[in-house]
């Protein structure tokens, strides 16, 4: 049984470092990397783009507006030519271009400056109209000695025309084959792999972190041990036909070792090692994420056998919505992508995904179906003998003098991780330089940690000393409540380490698996033991707390049950009241008025009695719940056979 203690519970227990980036070590890329490179490189394309854009302006100046062409009316056009003021007429279709040189006096200009000058152009006015259809128009042309023709002008006409035309193109194709060239620099498959990370994935076989490296979490190193086996000798599962597990998800609170644990998977098995961050998936446009995770497991089959690891998984992968508004399409086509590739591939394409998440209870029901992340892996706090162990591999490259007790830092240290232990031994070190000492001792730790706590208890993540003793004894009642009581399992084992998921402490009776039939008087045991946490409370501190709500609730629960489905009251000795159809609003009950009050007298006259009958044989068996709830507050954990042990001597009812 595990029995939560409410006291406290949410979101302050979460999440805390979900936002912290960790640095990489080099060889390990993240696969989300290269639209960043994306944006910057953008950013210096868009210079260029405005170059040519002035380019295309200055020519535009250059050779079309330039000619200084003046549009006027067809009168004046024939006032001017009457005046000499055009010596040569251009005739294309109802369009007449005057001009004041002659093309002779053009080319000698031209010649004699051997350039085509703009500013001589300039001298050179030009007159635009639209011909009427005037049959006095060529004899005033001929009279007046005007040159006319119909062929279209010369240069710089040509030039110009083919630029306005030219350059916007080779401009458009310049843009076109830029945009080409990002889009396929992955796999050559133009724009569909527009996602594709480019950075290349080194497929690190060494992540530089190794089993040895990570300590107090010795249940889920076993557990992953055998994923270890299975990279290295695929053949010997698929000889006997056995299958392993596609994906392991890592649970645990924040700062516990998972991703440094599926580091150590693959520095363990000597494969490469694809990590990416959920948040990576999530772009803003829609489709990017699922791209990205076709382009993950395509490049990871590539390179089997080999460890997919998608860090904080819950950024993709939670609950996806029933209805249709306000869902995250984005989020759920990528979390999509990601169940349908998991289900495209077998345990013989040697991919195993990892995926780590501190808060598994919003994960997507789909994502934890068999053939997908089928295996979890606790990854808990560790306990006293974990951190002892954990603040040995951090403080391997600190020079500590004599002073310094392992064991007494981490006893301070309960209910602390193990990122946050690596924090203090980082921060004792500093300490000790801003003091300008050549070592390390005792005092920089204890102020390490005094620091990090006092951080941590403004978050409420961690219990004040008062409330690990009240949990203490509070979960030493259930304890020994449950060895007293007849019916109930025995203990397996009491913990005061709060498991971050709102339980402050828990007490493990076995079996822990649920009953098929249960006797009367194993009921009352349950029960008992559910109350005794909160007995033992009064008794001690003569004052009762919140942290027993769940217990309460539970009990409640179980002997309103043995009166209306179970048959075991008075009154009712073998007849179910059953409570309420689901039928029309709210349900109806099947029993009268009288027999709705004898269930709630029932139930209150049961628990109390039961509950003073629990408060009395703590009472007499004080001194034994004093020994063992100060042991649990020394040692965190009391495991089932010191248990047995301790309470021995207990005085029987
Ligand atoms: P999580 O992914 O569970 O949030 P991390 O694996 O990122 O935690 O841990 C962060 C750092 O804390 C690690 O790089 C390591 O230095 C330290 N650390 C955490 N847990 C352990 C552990 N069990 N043993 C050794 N070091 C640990
Ligand atoms: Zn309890
Ligand atoms: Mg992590």
């Amino acid at each position: 049984m595990d029995n939560k203690d409410d006291l406290e519970q949410g979101p302050t227990l979460i999440g805390k470092d979900n936002k912290k980036k960790q640095k990489d070590p080099p060889g390990i890329h993240n696969i989300g990397d290269p639209i960043m490179r994306f944006g910057k490189r953008f950013r210096f394309s868009f210079w260029y783009f405005l170059f040519i854009i002035l380019l295309l302006l200055g020519f535009n100046t250059l050779f079309l507006q330039n000619r200084n062409v003046t549009t006027i009316d067809y009168n004046q056009f024939k006032e001017l030519i009457a005046q000499d003021q055009i010596v040569r007429v251009q005739i294309q279709d109802d369009k007449l271009l005057g001009y004041s040189l002659t093309k002779e006096e053009l080319i000698q200009q031209t010649q004699e400056t051997n350039t085509i000058d703009t500013s001589q152009l300039l001298s050179m006015n030009t007159y635009s109209t639209y011909a009427v259809d005037d049959p006095t128009f060529i004899p005033l042309l001929d009279e007046s000695g005007v040159e006319y023709y119909a062929a279209p002008e010369q240069s710089p006409g040509l030039l110009s025309t083919l630029l306005s035309y030219l350059l916007p193109m080779v401009i458009f194709i310049f843009i076109w084959r830029y945009l080409f060239s990002k889009m396929g620099q992955g796999g050559g498959q133009g724009v569909l792999s527009f996602n594709q990370n480019k950075a290349k994935i080194v497929a690190e076989g060494d992540t530089n972190v190794r089993f040895s490296d990570v300590k107090g979490v010795d249940e889920s190193k076993l557990e992953l041990e055998e994923v270890v086996d299975f990279l290295k000798h695929p053949q010997r599962y698929s000889d006997i036909g056995g299958k392993i597990p596609k994906g392991v998800l890592l649970v645990g609170p924040p700062g516990t070792g998972k991703t440094l644990l599926a580091k150590a998977v693959a520095g363990e098995a000597k494969v490469p090692f694809f990590r990416m961050s959920g948040a990576d998936f999530v772009e803003m446009f829609v489709g990017v994420g699922a791209a990205r995770v076709r382009d993950l497991f395509r490049q990871a089959k590539e390179k089997s056998p080999c460890i997919i690891f998608i860090d904080e998984i819950d950024a993709i992968g939670r609950t996806r919505s029933q209805g249709g508004l306000g869902g995250n399409d984005e989020r759920e086509q990528t979390l999509n992508q990601l169940l349908v590739e998991m289900d495209g591939f077998d345990s013989s394409s040697k991919v195993i995904i990892i995926a780590a998440t501190n808060r598994p209870e919003i994960l997507d029901q789909a994502l934890l179906r068999p053939g997908r992340f089928d295996r979890q892996v606790l990854v808990d706090k560790p306990d006293l003998e974990g951190r002892v162990a954990i603040l040995g591999i951090h403080t391997k490259n600190i020079k500590m003098d004599s002073t310094v007790d392992l064991r007494k830092i981490a006893q301070s240290a309960a209910g602390l991780s193990g990122a946050d232990l690596a924090n203090i031994a980082n921060e004792a070190a500093l300490l000790a330089v801003r003091a300008n000492r050549k070592t390390v001792c005792q005092q920089d730790f204890e102020e390490a940690i005094e620091k990090s706590i006092a951080g941590l208890q403004r978050k409420s993540r961690i219990l004040s000393e008062s409330e690990r003793i009240k949990v203490a004894y509070h979960e030493t009642g259930h304890a020994l409540t449950a060895y007293m009581t007849q019916g109930a399992p025995p203990v397996s084992k009491i913990s005061i380490i709060p498991r971050g998921f709102g339980a402050l402490g828990y007490t493990l009776q076995y079996p822990t698996e649920d009953r098929f039939l249960m006797s009367e008087s194993e009921l009352l045991g349950t029960i008992d033991t559910l109350l005794g946490g909160r007995a033992s409370e009064e008794l001690i501190f003569s004052e009762i707390s919140t942290g027993a709500g769940n217990d309460i609730s539970r009990a409640s629960d179980l002997v309103r049950k043995m009166i209306t489905e179970y048959g075991m009251s008075e009154k009712y000795r073998n007849i179910t009241l059953p409570s309420t159809t689901n039928q029309g609003f709210g349900g109806s009950r099947e029993y009268s008025e009288e027999a709705q009050q004898y269930i709630d007298s029932e139930t209150a006259r049961i628990v109390n009695e039961r509950y003073r009958l629990v408060l009395e044989h703590l009472r007499k068996n004080r001194d034994l719940l004093e020994t063992i709830a100060q042991k649990l507050l020394v040692d965190e954990v009391i495991d089932g056979d010191t248990f047995k042990t301790l309470a021995q001597n207990v005085t029987p009812q």
